[in-house]
């Protein structure tokens, strides 16, 4: 069981099976929405996620293609992506536990905010698929 929380620990969720796709995004949007240099995320399977605790402390911001995020309206720890309605992945900074999968592809590097500096070795991609969370 993977589990994870929001930073006031008020929201919670579980997840029963395994995280896919780890990546992390460096578009200026992603930036903006993660507050970070990138995002870090990965996908789920929806049927197997569950919010165990403070779901109607959740907002939501869900952009022009469907795409949205949904954060924790009490600290502000942005928990997990949606796509038309349903869990899509996680943020994985707010997990609890080793998903027991690695950043396996750091897309849109292209776009990377001048003051980051990629570390050498990494899988990095110009661009990337058009599945990005924040990609609209
Ligand atoms: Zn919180
Ligand atoms: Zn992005």
């Amino acid at each position: 069981m993977i589990t994870g929380a929001c930073f006031c620990g008020e929201v919670r969720y579980e997840i029963s099976g395994r995280l896919y796709d780890a990546r992390s995004c460096h578009c200026s949007r992603c930036r903006k929405a993660f507050s970070s240099q990138a995002s870090a995320y990965a996908l789920v399977d929806d049927a197997q996620f569950r919010w165990v605790a403070g779901e109607t402390l959740l907002t939501s911001y869900v952009g022009e293609r469907g795409f949205g995020l949904q954060f924790c309206s009490c600290c502000g720890s942005t928990l997990c992506g949606i796509h038309d309605g349903t869990v899509h992945g996680v943020t994985l900074g707010c997990l609890n536990d080793d998903p027991e999968i690695e950043i396996a592809r750091h897309i849109f590097v292209g776009s990377k905010a001048g003051w980051e500096v990629i570390p050498e070795g990494v899988t990095t991609f110009d661009a990337g698929p058009d599945d990005d969370v924040n990609d609209g």
